[in-house]
């Protein structure tokens, strides 16, 4: 990385107080733009044309004349032809001349090359840029690699496609929408086989992407993405917070599940492989005798981060589990960054979050009070990288 942690936390330090809460305008963007308001922070969007309507009209920031907020959280937009722009040296300037700091989500991370946030954006970012990498499935060291070594449960590993003898999935990206997912299922090296053949012919798995899948065991179980934020402006004790819990709802997977059994036999062949496209989410709260695991994962997984990737977690990250039969959380995705499904707490707030701030915290929130309290402590830049 060619970009160093000093750079940017001086840059930070000299930022106005308070500064300005950006973020890219997809995935999470309304609940970061909502809980900086909430906070009487100012937000902006950074927005791809086509795609900036939510933004740019039905969620902008309308004022009365007095200049009292009427409606509305977006206070700023910025459009682009391309998000991948927003690291051009023009724009970062005008980021870094209004004071913003830029809450990273998964757009940012797909959109905007990983090598161009890694080494050329001087901007400061709320969280950990080294982190964001770690979500690449085909990079050597990624978030498996690290819950391993923070001792964390992970579906067990199959090493090829001959060694599966129970129910697996198979991770590979979506042969045309790259940024999407090819998963599927077998349960054994024969079903692979005859499967990979359809996959291919219907266009959703291109062979090549086949040599570098992970296959790992399917747990069966329900899925709970735990929404933790991690402080470090008060003491290690109590950094970790659960703010939420969401499950996700994925297009014809949700709509199999909801088809009787009889029903779903009389589907043609190519409706009844399901594909893991995520539109949107669902909130949960988890029995009570499981939190205790469901802290412990955490605090793992935030000294696990610390140690590898120094400073580590910085405000918010997910770690998105199955539930085994035996209670147990099995984590097979992580977001080093705000989770996509907080969306499901936006404004209102979750159970748990609300529980410990006896008031309305979404992670959105939670993320602008933590640049309020770094900026007005003068601390802005031991939460950023
Ligand atoms: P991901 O892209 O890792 O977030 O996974 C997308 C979806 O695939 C999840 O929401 C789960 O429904 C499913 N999934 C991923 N890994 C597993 C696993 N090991 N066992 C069961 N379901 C999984």
């Amino acid at each position: 990385m060619s970009l160093s942690l000093a750079e940017i936390r001086e840059l930070a330090a000299k930022y106005p107080s308070p500064p300005v809460v950006g973020t890219v305008g997809s995935h999470s963007a309304i609940d970061v733009a909502d809980g900086a308001v909430s906070e009487g922070l100012r937000s902006l969007i950074l927005a791809e044309a086509g795609r900036d309507a939510t933004y740019t009209r039905y969620f902008r920031t309308v004022r009365s004349a007095d200049g009292s907020r009427v409606r509305g959280c977006v206070d700023d937009v910025w459009t682009f032809p391309k998000f991948a722009e927003i690291v051009t040296p023009a724009v970062q300037e005008r980021l870094r001349s209004q004071g913003v700091v830029l809450v990273p989500n998964r757009a940012f991370s797909s959109y905007v090359p990983l090598d161009a946030i890694e080494d050329e954006f001087r901007v400061p970012i709320v969280g950990s840029r080294a982190l964001l990498r770690i979500e690449e499935r085909s990079e050597r060291e990624n978030y498996y690699t690290l819950l391993e070594q923070a001792g964390i449960a992970t579906p067990r590993p199959i090493p090829s496609p001959e060694a599966i003898d129970r129910l697996a999935i198979v991770k590979l990206p979506h042969a045309k929408r790259r940024l999407e997912r090819g998963f599927f299922t077998v349960a054994s090296a024969a079903e692979y086989r005859a499967k990979v053949d359809r996959l291919v012919a219907r266009g959703t798995v291109l062979p090549s992407d086949l040599e570098t899948a992970r296959i790992e065991e399917y747990v069966l179980g329900p899925v709970f993405n735990f929404n933790f934020f991690f402080s470090p402006l008060v003491p290690r004790d109590q950094g970790l917070e659960l703010l939420g819990v969401d499950e996700r709802r994925e297009s014809n997977l949700d709509g199999l599940v909801r088809l009787p059994a009889a029903q779903q036999l009389e589907l043609n062949d190519s409706d009844r492989i399901p594909e893991y496209l995520v539109v949107g989410h669902g909130t949960l709260t988890v029995r009570e005798s499981i939190l205790e695991e469901v802290f412990r994962m955490g605090e793992k997984f935030v000294d696990a981060a610390r140690a590898r990737y120094p400073p580590g977690i910085l405000g918010p990250f997910c770690l998105q589990t199955c539930i085994d039969r035996t209670g147990r959380p099995v984590v097979f995705d992580v977001a080093a960054r705000i989770g996509g499904g907080t969306n499901v707490h936006l404004a209102l707030g979750h159970p748990y979050g609300n529980a410990l701030y006896r008031g309305p915290m979404s992670s959105g929130r939670r993320i602008a009070l933590e640049i309020r309290t770094a900026s007005e402590q003068g601390r802005l830049a031991e939460i950023v990288t």
